[in-house]
């Protein structure tokens, strides 16, 4: 398992560059952009890992993988031993090696990055790949669970907060079963990130996994209106409750001419598109706005925003324009994804704002008014504030604008649930230790604790937070 190039040796390999559909060929499809390592090209990167004593990628982990133990294995061409350990503190390897943001984690305090002359170690290119070839392999062994306890857990929510809680309660025997309000699961990993980032064929077949485990999943209830989380413990027999229903109630700017049709929430736009299968078109009828020659505007910085804009470009779009506020040193997005939606023609207006969208006689948006921004001193959170600038208004034209400038908690489960504590914002207040929440029987974790974060941080509560459901269901004790 040892690797036998000395350290100068590792640092003269250059990182592995991520093989990836040409630009102009896939702004017209669907397909995934990254295509993967080959074995030979995962074997080099991993050979560039220099195995350090204090390996501080795995304090940048949020579910601290064991990274260096990892990338040994793979450079030893032990690429399921690599996967086993992956698995150890991480139940979707293949989703996390494609979503997360690898740049601000592992990668960011890698020590090989440490100096600018060398990049750091791919360690998320190397993720991926071990967890697509166990899967696709077929050599995922899926664990026994325990004994059946006779504990009943009601999970609400099928992002991967829920999910992860689902697989971790199910393999120490207890009776789980997650409730979602739409009708298909896996939350914004289904219904928010394009297949073209995420095959959903992956995130199927994670669930498949959880229902070969004994997890039940009831589709299309509303907890707190189909039923309330007090029937779930007091009339249907559930013993605990994990909330876990994310951030996904939309937030729109406030602008003149917002409501506007053809002006969408990037939450309904992506949905549509995800579930409805639009991205499929035309096997599938499109059900929503033709983007096909058209000038579709995004309106934000972030991951949602680059989604939904490079999804216009795939539904048609002949404009694809990116509005934000900032500059795009301060966009939320990852750097790849801005890379990608810059490579595939998607035209960045930042240091930009709305003041006026316009509409015809029968309500459609037509054109907006925009005006260009400056920065100023750093707001609360820390990034520079943008000021409008005098007499700089311009118009485009638009027949369909997205807004993704950030969501909201839910509130439909806070109004039905008595004793439950909310913070200002609406989010569950919940133990970071322990995900309890202040309701006895009931936790809480992902963004519905808090606000819109990331998909390990969602799985990261998940794992806390069953450790804890488990001990209380054993006690009693709370
Ligand atoms: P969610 O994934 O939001 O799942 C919540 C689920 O609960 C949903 O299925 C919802 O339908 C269901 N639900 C809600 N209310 C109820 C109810 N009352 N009853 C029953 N079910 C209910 N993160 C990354 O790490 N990398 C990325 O690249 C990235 N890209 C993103 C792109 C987009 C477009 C979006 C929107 C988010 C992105 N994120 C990304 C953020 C990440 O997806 C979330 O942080 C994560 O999914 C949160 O997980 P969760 O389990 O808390 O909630
Ligand atoms: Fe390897 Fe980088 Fe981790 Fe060191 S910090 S063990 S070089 S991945």
């Amino acid at each position: 398992m040892t690797n036998p190039l000395t350290k100068k040796e590792r640092m003269r390999i250059p990182r592995a560059t991520m093989p990836e559909q040409d630009p102009q060929e896939r702004s017209g499809n669907f397909n995934e952009v990254a295509l993967g390592l080959m074995a030979e090209m995962a074997k080099q990167e991993a050979a560039r890992c220099l195995d350090c004593k204090d390996p501080t990628c795995i304090d940048g982990c949020p579910v601290r993988i064991d990274i260096k133990k990892m990338c040994a294995l793979v450079c030893a061409g032990d690429f399921l031993g690599a996967a086993a350990v992956v698995r150890e503190q991480n139940v979707l390897p293949a989703i996390t090696g494609r979503v997360c943001p690898q740049e601000d984690q592992c990668e960011k305090v890698c020590l090989v990055g440490k100096s600018k002359k060398h990049k750091p170690v791919a360690i998320g290119f190397i993720e991926r790949f071990v967890a697509d070839f166990e899967r696709e392999g077929g050599h995922i062994k899926l664990p026994t669970p325990a004994p059946a306890t006779g504990k009943k857990v009601a999970v609400v929510g099928s992002g991967p907060a829920g999910l992860t809680v689902a697989g971790d309660l199910s393999l120490l025997g207890h009776q789980v079963t997650i409730f979602e309000a739409l009708h298909e699961l896996g939350g914004v990993l289904v219904y928010g990130i394009p297949e073209f980032r995420l095959p959903k064929a992956i995130v199927k077949g994670e669930i498949n996994n959880l229902q070969k485990l004994g997890v039940r999943f009831e589709t299309d209830v509303v907890v707190g209106r189909t039923v309330t989380v007090d029937e779930l413990m007091q009339k249907e027999g559930y013993d605990t409750v994990f909330i876990a229903t994310g951030a996904g109630l939309p937030r729109f700017m406030g602008v003149q001419g917002e409501q506007l049709n053809g002006v969408y929430s990037a939450n309904e736009f992506l949905t549509r598109v995800n579930l409805m299968k639009a991205y499929a078109f035309p096997n599938y009828d499109e059900p929503i706005f033709d983007c096909r020659g058209k000038n579709i505007a995004v309106f934000g910085g972030g991951n949602t925003a680059m989604d939904a804009v490079r999804t216009s470009l795939r539904l048609g779009a002949k404009n694809a324009y990116l509005i934000y506020r900032r500059s795009e040193v301060e966009m939320p997005a990852r750097i790849d994804e801005i890379h990608h939606a810059e490579e595939e023609g998607v035209q960045f207006m930042t240091l930009t704002n709305p003041t006026f969208f316009h509409g015809d006689k029968r309500g459609w948006l037509t054109r907006i008014t925009l005006q260009k921004m400056d920065l100023g001193e750093p707001d609360s959170s820390g990034r520079r504030r943008p000021v409008p600038r005098e007499g700089s208004e311009f118009d485009i034209d638009a027949d369909a604008a997205v807004v993704a400038v950030g969501t909201g908690a839910n509130p439909i489960i806070g109004q039905t649930t008595p004793d439950l504590k909310l913070n200002r914002w609406g989010y569950i207040e919940a133990d970071e230790q322990t995900m309890r929440t202040s309701k006895k029987g009931v936790f809480a974790g992902g963004d519905i604790v808090t606000g819109g974060a990331t998909v390990i941080l969602a799985m990261g509560a998940g794992r806390t937070a069953a450790k804890s459901m488990h001990e209380y269901l054993t006690t009693g004790e709370w």
